[in-house]
């Protein structure tokens, strides 16, 4: 029975193998109803609308993209091997001035069709025009977190017409059944810190999240500085910026006390080793943030600086880059995993990222006879190091949004965002 296009209320998948909370793998049996987990383990139920044999096949938590800019995808090999200003100034923004509703809905389309298809059920976007990324999002099933982006570029007519746009676009997200709403100020070196402090206090207002790119170089740090006599932590912590609400992509050129004051503070941060590694930008300290117990997530960053939206891969270069760069060979794979899973879905207030009772039954079923996992001496390892494109289904809110290896159970669906999203990518990029 198929299980896309038909109201399927549980789901009941038999003798899988499970990735535990504690990143052990056990067999067992999960059963999905009304978009949560409602058992795990031995299941006592006859009946059920669907069941799955999941004899060859891993159950595994969904991932969680903390940080992107989805219809970025247009621009996928547009621009390569330029510093991150002179990359954003002179190919990115003469772009972005061009893009129309039509084409953020077919690159956000495309970004959703790649998440699913790598294992990932959530992800955190911050990019113009909401409503048509609600539209894809909504189009394509996934759990989002929409940031409305702006920039103010320090000039107050521009702040009060941007906040504006803002908060009507936070109100028209809430009340969507799998979108969060977020504030977007873009980043210190773009926003005012009277724009900075409006953002908190609307976030605060609407209760929305808050999105924004933090001490991503170490030369817009340097900058702030010199123009404002104080880090740009300090500047955020003095006009109330940081709070729980906050998700801080970057977060590379910190001092120790700016990182326990984030921890304090409850802020979470998206680690974007990839686009990180691509822009030259520096090495994020994992372990030291862990130490201070800061809550990290992982993200790709847009298609136009990773080229990929894999959090498989993303978790493989998280800890690559760390082992690597601080010659810590105990850096362990269970730290990418669970700032991939748990840590991502603490971030956006949802009660998900372990397949567990009650939890939202946002999760993938991997193909266990797929080379990247064969033999299966650890089922981690092998997500965090080995496994490329194995997924066989994409559950969100226990819904199947990938099915037999493709979206809704049809290639054709595929082809057809594809297609879509290459026709705007060649109207944008190609049309002087
Ligand atoms: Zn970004």
């Amino acid at each position: 029975m198929p299980l896309t296009g038909v109201v399927i209320v549980s789901v009941l998948i038999r003798n899988v193998l499970i990735l535990s909370g504690s990143y052990n793998a056990f067999r067992g049996d999960i059963l999905v109803e009304e978009g949560v987990f409602a058992g795990v383990g031995e299941v006592e139920r006859d009946k059920s609308d669907v069941v799955i044999d999941g004899k060859n096949l891993a159950a595994v938590p969904g991932f969680v993209n903390a940080h992107t800019h989805a219809a970025m995808t247009l621009f996928r090999g547009y621009a390569e091997d330029m510093p991150l200003m002179e990359w954003l100034e002179k190919k990115i923004w003469p772009l972005e001035k061009k893009l129309k509703p039509g084409h953020v809905y077919a690159g956000t389309k495309l970004a959703c069709l790649e998440m699913l298809k790598s294992g990932c059920t959530t992800f955190m976007d911050m990019y113009f025009n909401v409503e048509q990324i609600a539209r894809a999002v909504e189009d394509c099933g996934m759990r989002a977190c929409i940031s409305s982006a702006f920039f103010d570029f320090f000039d107050k007519d521009l702040l009060e017409e941007s906040i504006k746009r803002v908060k009507k676009e936070i109100e028209a997200l809430r009340g969507r059944e799998l979108i969060i709403p977020a504030v977007g100020p873009h980043a210190p070196y773009t926003v005012s810190l009277d724009g900075l402090r409006m953002s908190a206090e609307l976030a605060e207002e609407k209760d929305a999240l808050l999105h924004f790119h933090l001490a991503e170089t170490e030369q817009e740090v340097k900058e702030f500085e010199k123009k404002n006599g104080k880090s740009v932590v300090r500047a955020l912590e003095e006009i109330g910026f940081l709070n729980d609400r906050l998700v801080a992509a970057h977060s590379i050129w910190l001092s120790d006390e700016e990182m326990e004051l984030l921890a304090r503070r409850g802020v979470s941060v998206a680690h974007c080793p990839v686009s990180n590694m691509k822009l030259c930008s520096g090495v994020f300290r994992f372990r030291d943030m862990l130490k201070a117990g800061v809550n990290v997530c992982l993200g790709t960053d847009g298609a136009a600086s990773n080229n990929s939206l894999s959090i498989l891969e993303e978790m493989k270069f998280a800890a690559l880059l760390q082992k690597i760069y601080w010659k810590d060979i105990e850096f362990k794979s269970e730290f990418v995993f669970k700032a991939a899973t748990e840590n991502g879905y603490r971030a956006l207030k949802v009660k998900g990222g372990r397949i567990e009772e009650g939890h939202v039954a946002d999760f993938a079923l991997y193909d266990l006879n797929s080379v990247s996992f064969s033999p299966n001496h650890s089922l981690l390892a092998n997500l965090v190091y080995s496994a490329t494109n194995s997924v066989v289904y994409t559950f969100v809110n226990g819904k199947a949004l990938i099915e037999n290896g493709h979206f809704m159970g049809d290639a054709e669906k595929e082809i057809k965002i594809m297609e879509e999203a290459k026709k705007a990518a060649e109207d944008l990029c190609c049309k002087t």
